[in-house]
């Protein structure tokens, strides 16, 4: 039977896990999804336990698992610690290992939410994309880096470098993705300038013929930071490098609004997928049943979307969530100061999705 390890961490990370752990087991009930659970220690609840924040045998138990479920890890308890012992580093070390080489990030805004956004209503209304960004790649890994003294002066170097074979690979996870959506892949490049990007033009291409349902575009970067804020809702897949997908991926996310609201998966070759809020442990509110669960929960829906081939229930979950907006309920970030819109806790919330997922 397919088992997720469920990492709660930190802060907030328990009580919005909780809540998506009661989402899964409402969806074992209702769809017959096989399911079961581990649960282990991440980050600073890790370090208390026992000095490290990931342990070798937690990590040796995700391996045999089919999805990690992580909530948050840090908090300010931790803050003192140096950098290479801190929470964060449980979150890196078990990214680095199980080779998650690919960042999903669905931007998608609800009906209900549209007037959170900066943007204007109409510009908003059914945005509903996915960022396919490389992870283990590009600028941010390569070599020759770092900065030296040459001729008297400091100059710094990163470089940017791909080969063939890790292009292939993310592109073929983005026309997947595009397969159980919309059939529209748009990558995004700066090919004009770039011989790196050059090479994923023709990756992309050569992958593409394996995918033939899927319609392939391409789209210089810098262009593509506009067209996000005068047409999003024109793009169903996007996949790009490392760097581009960092800055497009936020720059999508916040078109929908509330950081509460943001699921992201990583995938990798291993098969073992990790799903977490992109949120923090948000230790201002930690404690107190006041964060917005529904990230997590929507992280969750990824989880069955992609690692356990349940897409009809990772579409009831989103139904659920979307659901429970519309009819009103809101966790405190997503009533504006002054508002006098009844609040719902973590865990009403939760319930309100598990209420509305057995009700379908
Ligand atoms: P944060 O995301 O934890 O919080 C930013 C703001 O958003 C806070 O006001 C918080 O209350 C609010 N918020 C966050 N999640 C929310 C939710 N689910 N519901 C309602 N409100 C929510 O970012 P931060 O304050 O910069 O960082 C706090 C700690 O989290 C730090 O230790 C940081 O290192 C860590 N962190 C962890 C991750 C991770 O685990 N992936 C990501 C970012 C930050």
């Amino acid at each position: 039977m397919p088992r997720v390890l469920l990492l709660p961490g930190d802060g907030v990370g328990p009580e919005v896990t909780d809540a998506a752990r009661g989402v899964l087991e409402a969806v074992v009930r209702r769809f017959g999804v096989d399911l079961d659970f581990d649960e282990g220690l991440i980050g600073g609840a890790s370090i208390d336990a026992c000095g490290s924040p990931l342990a070798d045998d937690v990590l040796e138990r995700a391996r045999a698992c089919r999805a990690v479920l992580l909530g948050a890890v840090g908090g300010p308890r931790w803050d003192p610690l140096p950098v290479d012992a801190r929470p964060e580093k449980g979150l890196l070390r078990i990214r680095k290992e199980l080779g998650l080489f690919a960042n999903l990030r669905p931007a998608r805004v609800f009906p209900a939410l549209v007037g959170a956004s900066t943007l204007r209503p109409e510009v908003v209304e059914g945005i509903d994309l996915l960022v396919v960004r490389e992870l283990t790649g590009g600028i941010y890994f390569g070599e020759p880096r770092g900065i030296a003294l040459v001729d008297g002066r400091r100059e710094a170097r990163n470089t940017m470098v791909y080969d063939e074979v890790e292009i292939a690979r993310i592109a073929r996870v983005a026309f997947e993705a595009a397969g159980r959506r919309r059939r529209e892949l748009c990558h995004v490049h700066k090919a004009n300038v770039l011989e790196v990007s050059q090479l994923w033009v023709m990756v992309v291409e050569e992958v593409a013929k394996d995918y033939p349902e899927v319609r392939l575009s391409h789209q210089l970067v810098d262009s593509m930071a506009m067209l996000l804020l005068r047409s999003p809702r024109d793009y169903d897949v996007i996949v790009t490098a490392n760097l581009f997908g960092d800055i497009l991926s936020d720059e999508a996310a916040m078109i929908t609004g509330s950081l509460g609201m943001l699921p992201s998966a990583s995938l990798g070759e291993g098969g073992i997928g990790l799903y977490e809020p992109v949120h923090g442990s948000a230790p201002d509110i930690a404690g107190r049943d006041a964060a917005n669960p529904l990230a997590a929960i929507l992280s969750a829906a990824m989880l069955l979307e992609h690692s356990l081939d349940a897409p009809e229930a990772a579409r009831a979950v989103r139904e659920a969530v979307a659901g429970v907006l519309s009819d009103g309920h809101r966790t405190a970030d997503l009533v504006p100061a002054g508002d006098a819109t009844p609040i719902s806790g973590c865990r009403a919330m939760g319930d309100h999705v598990v209420a509305k997922l057995e009700a379908a």
